[in-house]
């Protein structure tokens, strides 16, 4: 019979370290990472049969919960009439029109174009050479802890796999491109200031996650997103507002959305969308201003291109996941993520574990110290080594969590109220384990 450790080692002898993407390798819990083959609402299932409770959730694109039958059926009628024409389609007009619907509050509109690619890298790349292209400068702003993807420029100090295996960040990336890129402290509206006035005339943009989720959840201070739109424009530079993990996954027009009910008013010169936009297929895009979209080849100087960009299968999911992304979907994901995340912070306090919580909308993550954590070096100092046997509690009761304390938790439209009675029971275990450890 497979087993998983059967299947990473057959993996690992055709496939680096057995793994697609880093973090899948279950480096920072130890352990034999799941062979998933298939999956069903809240559940996956693994080579020998076993469904878990699942908080992975793709990484986030499945907000509606895995194989939703309207999605899976979207996707397979989108199949039979053709995989990739490398034409246009009338899909990817509708999917660009629903985009830029959505992201509106109170009739003002965050985005006026939408271009497609495949994957949120892409969409942050195409965004820094959309500002570099615009601004005629060389340099970025990134917050460490924050991550956009893998390309050259963003990978220093980054979250996501970075964090988890402990990295600076990745060799094979000229020190000439690194150089270009100036990592700040997250929240640290001084060293925003101090960076432009030590580099006049060179900043093209401050690219942030619109919440950061890839050290954990960094909430951005109130009003911090808002100082860096101003202080950009301020200078000549441009905000690029990375929403490749928040999109559509904490509200119908993601965390900018979420601000602006909230009573702010504020708009970031260009987005980037992923996961969820694609409902679980590949696909993201970059959104912005029509002047700055307009600078894209054919029609600007600017150059992007992609065979499979704006692919039927993917454009199908993403409209299919869209229309069924109601207010009632948002709903029930805040509410299940509430539920899981004040249980999580009961059982840790009742078994005498320091923890403290970070809750940006519906995405949540704990740190294994007792103050807030505000930004990467907060997050960096904690007791990381109280997750692993906590993580590995729940997966032996069922539940499988991101296999990183640099992840947050995903919920989704499917964790019904018996699904998350499920997740809470496992809870009061797995925070002995952690107190033991
Ligand atoms: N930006 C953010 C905020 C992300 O969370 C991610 C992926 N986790 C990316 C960009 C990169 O997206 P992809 O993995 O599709 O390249």
């Amino acid at each position: 019979m497979t087993t998983n450790e059967t299947a990473a080692t057959r993996a690992r002898a055709v496939i680096p370290g057995g793994v697609n993407s880093p973090v899948r390798a279950f480096g920072s819990v130890g352990g034999t990472p799941l062979s998933i083959v298939s999956a069903s609402g809240p559940r996956v299932r693994d080579v020998t049969g076993r469904d878990y409770i699942d908080l992975v959730a793709s990484w986030g694109p499945a907000l509606l919960g895995h194989a939703h039958p309207e999605v899976v059926a979207a996707v397979q009628d989108a199949a039979a009439r053709g995989l990739s024409f490398g034409a246009s389609t009338p899909g990817e007009t509708e999917l660009a029109e629903l985009v830029i619907d959505r992201l509106q509050v109170d009739g003002r509109a965050a985005i006026e174009r939408l271009r497609l690619v495949s994957t949120g890298t892409e969409a942050t790349m195409t965004a820094i050479r959309i500002a570099r292209g615009a601004t005629g400068r060389d340099v970025i702003i990134k917050f460490a802890g924050h991550y956009h993807g893998h390309s050259d420029g963003l990978l220093a100090e980054s979250g996501s796999g970075i964090a988890t295996l402990g990295l600076p960040g990745s060799a094979g990336v000229p020190a000439e491109i690194a150089g270009l890129t100036l990592v700040l402290p997250y929240n640290d509206r001084a060293a925003v200031e101090a960076a432009f006035a030590a580099h006049p005339g060179r900043i093209a943009a401050i690219i942030t996650e619109a919440a950061g989720a890839n050290a954990g959840v960094l909430v951005p201070d109130p009003g911090f997103n808002a100082f860096l739109v101003d202080t950009a424009h301020a200078h000549g530079a441009l905000l690029i507002l990375d929403e490749v993990l928040t999109g559509f996954r904490v509200g119908p027009a993601g965390w900018w959305g979420l601000e602006q009910r909230a009573g702010a008013a504020w708009t970031p010169d260009l987005i980037t969308f992923g996961k969820v936009i694609g409902g679980g297929m590949p696909l993201a895009a970059i959104g912005g201003r029509r002047d700055l979209l307009e600078l894209l080849a054919p029609l600007g100087p600017v150059y992007q291109a992609g065979t499979l960009s704006g692919n039927p299968l993917a454009v199908a999911a993403g409209i299919a996941t869209l229309r069924l992304a109601d207010d009632a979907v948002y709903r029930r994901v805040d509410a299940a993520a509430a539920a899981v995340s004040s249980a999580l912070d009961e059982a840790l306090g009742a078994a005498g574990v320091a923890h403290t919580i970070s809750r940006a909308g519906s995405l949540f993550s704990v740190a294994f110290r007792d103050t807030p954590v505000r930004d990467y070096a907060d997050a960096k100092d904690q007791d990381a080594w109280r997750y692993p046997p906590f993580f590995h509690a729940m997966l032996e009761a069922g539940v499988s969590l991101p296999p990183s304390v640099f992840e947050a938790w995903f919920l989704t439209a499917a964790h019904d109220d018996e699904t998350v009675e499920r997740i809470i029971a496992a809870l009061p275990a797995a925070a002995g384990a952690a107190a033991s450890a």
